[in-house]
């Protein structure tokens, strides 16, 4: 049967995760703990990323090397970009870019040397399974969320998306960054620090890859204010439900 690889950006995602796999087994590699285990039916190893593209890099090279995952799914927040990636909206990646990738004059800017390109698609039908069960989830809210959180983050009508998601090692948080980021990189819908580095590793494997984003912050100059809670309260648990819809009908 088929290994699903999970990671997942946050403590509190994992933990979730985790409450759900009741077989699991922590191997420890690399100073990470690999949850090794069953969900839905399905071979899952679930791993905390860690945060920033060398770290997600090096946790995804072990679950391909060690544990032969099959396919890779990352979970995460993410700062919205576009005037459509409102909080509470959820962003399924069909493509990665390094926004912090510059070896311009010797390569076009965000283009990775070597391997000449610099956008790394995501797969697909993974993507589109995420899309699905992302929208099965958000078109019942109440069911996955607290009363308390759906008022105070003003989760009305929270929508998917599908597009490209740009990656670096810096948290996005003042309006000046985010225009600069938006100037350069127009087509982008949300900016997070891991997903292009682990699109580039699942490249050079040629393992199918994508990931699913919730948009915690606007990247601006409010991006801190809240953000824990709305990982805790809200991130953490559409992750849940998601992966769980989209094991489900796989
Ligand atoms: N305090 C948090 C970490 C914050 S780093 C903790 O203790 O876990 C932010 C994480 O969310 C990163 O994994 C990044 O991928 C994502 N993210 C959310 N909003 C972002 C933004 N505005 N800019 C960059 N990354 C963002």
């Amino acid at each position: 049967m088929a290994v699903i690889g999970i990671m997942s950006a946050m403590h509190e995602e994992l933990a979730a995760v985790l409450a759900v796999m009741p077989d699991e087994q922590c191997v420890r590699v690399v100073g990470r703990d690999f949850w090794v285990g069953h969900w839905q039916g399905h071979d899952v190893v679930a791993v905390l990323s860690r945060i920033g593209k060398v770290a997600a890099a090096t946790t995804a090279t072990v679950l391909l090397e060690r544990f032969k995952i099959d396919a890779l799914v990352f979970t995460g927040a993410a700062g919205g970009l576009s005037a459509e990636a409102q909080v509470g909206d959820v962003v399924v990646a069909s493509g990665f870019v390094q926004h912090d990738m510059d070896a311009s004059p010797l390569f076009p800017k965000h283009e990775v040397p070597l391997y000449g390109r610099a956008r790394f698609d995501t797969d697909t039908a993974l993507s589109q399974g995420l899309a699905a069960a992302a929208r099965q989830v958000l078109s019942d809210l109440a069911q996955h969320l607290g009363p308390q959180a759906i008022a105070d983050f003003h989760l009305l009508a929270p929508r998917v998306h599908r597009g490209l998601i740009v990656s670096g090692d810096r948290f996005v948080s003042t309006t000046a960054e985010r225009q600069a980021l938006q100037q350069s990189l127009s087509d982008a819908l949300a900016v997070e620090m891991e997903g292009a580095a682990v699109a580039q590793v699942c490249l050079d494997y040629g393992v199918p890859f994508s990931a699913v984003r919730t948009i915690s912050d606007r990247a601006d100059d409010d991006a801190h204010i809240d953000f824990s809670r709305f990982i805790r309260d809200v991130a953490s648990r559409y992750s849940l439900a998601i992966l769980s819809q989209w094991l489900m009908h796989r």
